[in-house]
């Protein structure tokens, strides 16, 4: 596979770059949510964050670090949301494992939102039962 990700990485099509280390690049998205949206990308190719090695999991987490800390006090932010798209059920376009960090100022426009729903405590319960069944502890 040879994503558009990977084609920034390379040089061979141009982004705006924020950062770059030697595991992970941080550039502009090209259709911002907010002035400031960075996308943080592992340079080599996943698609899932569950095909990831922990230890670029972990590069991938302190370039987020240092991103969001450049959005607050650079664009003087008020705050910021990071979301990642894991899937297309899920909204990913590009598949290559990518994170958004988008800066937030009081009043503006959601980046996610959701309908909260109100589950009882025997349905919490059953879903962290069902869930802990696969996890290796
Ligand atoms: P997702 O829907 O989570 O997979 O997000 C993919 C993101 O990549 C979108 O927000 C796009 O605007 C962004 N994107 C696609 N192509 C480029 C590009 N060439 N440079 C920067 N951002 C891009």
């Amino acid at each position: 596979m040879n994503t558009i990700f990977s084609r920034i990485i390379s040089g061979e099509i141009p982004a705006a770059k924020v950062y770059e280390d030697e595991q992970t690049l941080a550039f502009l998205d090209i259709r911002p949510a907010a002035r400031g949206h960075v996308l943080v990308v592992p340079k080599e190719e996943y698609t899932s964050l569950l095909d990831m090695p922990v230890e670029l999991v972990a590069a991938v987490a302190r370039t987020v670090q240092i991103v969001a800390t450049a959005i607050m006090h650079g664009l003087r932010a008020e705050g910021f949301t990071v979301v990642q798209n894991d899937g297309t059920a899920a909204g990913q376009t590009v598949f290559h494992y990518h994170v958004h960090i988008s800066p937030r100022w009081q009043g503006d426009s959601p980046i996610v939102q959701w309908i909260q729903s109100k589950p009882e405590q025997p349905e919490l319960q059953a879903v962290a039962n069902q869930l802990k069944q696969h996890i290796a502890q």
